[in-house]
């Protein structure tokens, strides 16, 4: 992604965040923020200089020095307040990610609500940090736990959520006494600039949280920066294994997830309709870039007679912006996003699939600019293909036939990919067999999306995910803490020879 030259003044521009305040930056790199509905130019964001970059990482460890020892009570009042914010502020947020990022309005209250309930959960860090304490371990010693903050923290973010994922980040890493710097995604950063907003206005101190923009250079100066001390990444999988490639060599601790292919498995004695209109939502809604979309549906034995009435639910979504009330399916995020898609779909046509539903160019009504591709469908696909093997992200479903459960099972285990995974039944044995059989982290049994509550932690694995801890819940208390153990004896001075009158000097 090239970035352009500052030549423009009429948009808005995105600014940094550095030390708490909202800082314009002095690059000579920008690049278009841009309505994938429209091709209107929102703004333009700046690829930070590499002296604003370090401004950003010092301001973050300056902070670190006080942000550390503010007790914990301090710091889960003010993600109290910011849930609040976050929610007097949810029509306007909704807004400015539908307008950069396409999704409906809908969806866009959905990707902010999501994140809104980690930061309800960051609010109960009193809670979540508490460490662990064994009484009497040998005669009169105990051993207890102590989970402290890390220092500098950072976080790259995709395109796809701008609002759920930075939420995902920041605020566990803050809550537990952290400090931290996000790089956003450069193709939607200004709802994560307003969620940033609020965060300060909630009481977040200056230099806590900050922001840089910026491409490749960034993410490296990222993970190579000796005072950042972890590193949480959300994208694809070619840059996220980079990421913590390059991040673990330089001792970083690192999380990344990643790309996915997600399977639904559909037996024949599975409600119809209900599993029908849960298929069309999961691969289709958001335009398909999920990371849980479902791309991937594989009929059982019978079932493979739904497939007409599968294109039918297809065919009876709404393509249209993400302001259009009634719309189903918004454009895809930009020109690039839509020439990638287009020339898979042909690809898969190439590679001998049957495409029984092509949703490419759609006529969109006063859209004629958008980045459109309607719900698309593939039958007869094998695992052979590009279009099974890739991640599409876009709305683009492949469908395969099994005679059985386990051979669906067989073909899932058998794709790298672990994000997550779906079956479609009524039989309790069958989905018994099937949670205990299937090597995906994330397991939805008639739920097509199970991406966990901030109670428990986003559980994506094999190819999807590098690092053993994952976002949110308490995986995340533990991965942006250190846990220290203190093996302590008190000795009781009318056993050892009375007291003694020393002085101790701390400083
Ligand atoms: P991406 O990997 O292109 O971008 C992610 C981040 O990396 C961005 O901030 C971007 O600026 C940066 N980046 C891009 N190219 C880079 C490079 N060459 N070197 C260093 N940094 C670079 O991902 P995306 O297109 O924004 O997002 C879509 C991808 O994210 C999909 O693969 C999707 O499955 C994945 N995703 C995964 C999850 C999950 O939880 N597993 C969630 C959301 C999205």
């Amino acid at each position: 992604m090239t970035a352009q030259a500052n030549t423009q003044t009429a948009v808005p521009t995105v600014k940094l965040l550095i030390g708490g305040q909202l800082v314009e930056s002095a690059s000579r790199e920008w690049r278009e923020v841009i309505n994938p509905a429209t091709q209107e130019v929102l703004a333009r964001v700046p690829f930070a200089t590499v002296e604003e970059m370090h401004a950003a990482v010092a301001s973050a460890k300056e902070a670190f020095k006080t942000w550390r020892k503010t007790p914990i009570g301090a710091r889960a009042r003010i993600f109290l307040k910011y849930q609040q914010l976050i929610r007097e502020n949810m029509k306007e947020l909704a807004a400015i990610l539908t307008a950069e990022q396409g999704k409906t309005l809908a969806d866009a209250e959905g990707d902010v609500f999501r994140g809104l309930e980690v930061v309800e959960h960051a609010a109960a860090i009193g809670n979540l940090q508490l460490g662990e304490l064994a009484n009497n371990v040998a005669g009169g010693v105990d051993t207890y736990t102590l989970l402290q903050p890390l220092g500098v923290c950072a976080g790259i973010t995709p395109f796809n959520f701008p609002a759920m994922i930075p939420l995902w980040m920041f605020p566990m890493a803050i809550a537990t006494g952290n400090t931290f710097v996000l790089k956003p995604s450069e193709q939607d950063p200004m709802v994560t600039m307003r969620l940033a907003e609020l965060a300060l206005e909630a009481g977040v101190p200056a230099g806590v949280l900050n922001v840089i923009h910026g491409g490749a250079e960034a993410v490296n100066l990222i993970c190579d920066h000796p005072d950042i001390k972890a590193v949480s990444f959300v994208g694809s999988t070619k840059v996220g294994t980079h990421v913590y490639n390059r991040a673990s060599f330089n001792g970083k601790r690192v999380q990344c997830m990643m790309g996915a292919k997600n399977h639904a498995i559909i037996l024949p004695d599975a409600h119809k309709e209900q599993t029908l209109n849960n298929l069309a939502g999961a691969a289709f809604g958001a335009a398909g870039q999920r990371c849980m979309a479902l791309s991937v549906a594989i009929l059982v034995g019978e079932a493979q007679n739904w497939l007409p009435e599968l294109v039918d639910k297809a065919k009876s979504l709404k393509v249209s912006a993400g302001v259009e009330p009634g719309t189903d399916v918004g454009p895809l995020v930009s020109c690039a996003a839509l020439d990638r898609v287009s020339s898979l779909i042909e690809r898969g046509v190439g590679e001998g699939a049957q495409l029984v539903l092509d949703g490419r160019q759609p006529q969109v009504a006063g859209y004629a600019k958008g980045n459109f591709v309607g719900p698309t469908i593939f039958s007869g696909v094998t695992p052979q293909m590009s279009i099974y093997q890739e991640e599409i992200f876009g709305p683009v479903l492949c469908v395969l036939h099994a005679a059985t459960l386990d051979e669906a099972i067989e073909l899932i285990n058998a794709n790298p990919n672990g994000n997550g995974t779906a079956l479609f039944t009524r039989s309790g044995a069958a989905a018994r067999h099937f949670q205990e059989e299937i090597d995906v982290g994330q397991v939805g049994i008639n739920v097509p999306i199970p991406v966990p509550v901030p109670m428990f932690s986003f559980t994506g694995s094999r190819a999807s995910k590098l690092g053993d801890l994952g976002p949110y819940g308490k995986q995340v208390v533990q991965f942006y803490t250190q846990t220290k153990t203190v093996t302590e004896r008190w000795f009781d001075e009318s056993e050892v020879g009375g007291p003694v009158n020393t002085t101790i000097n701390l400083k």
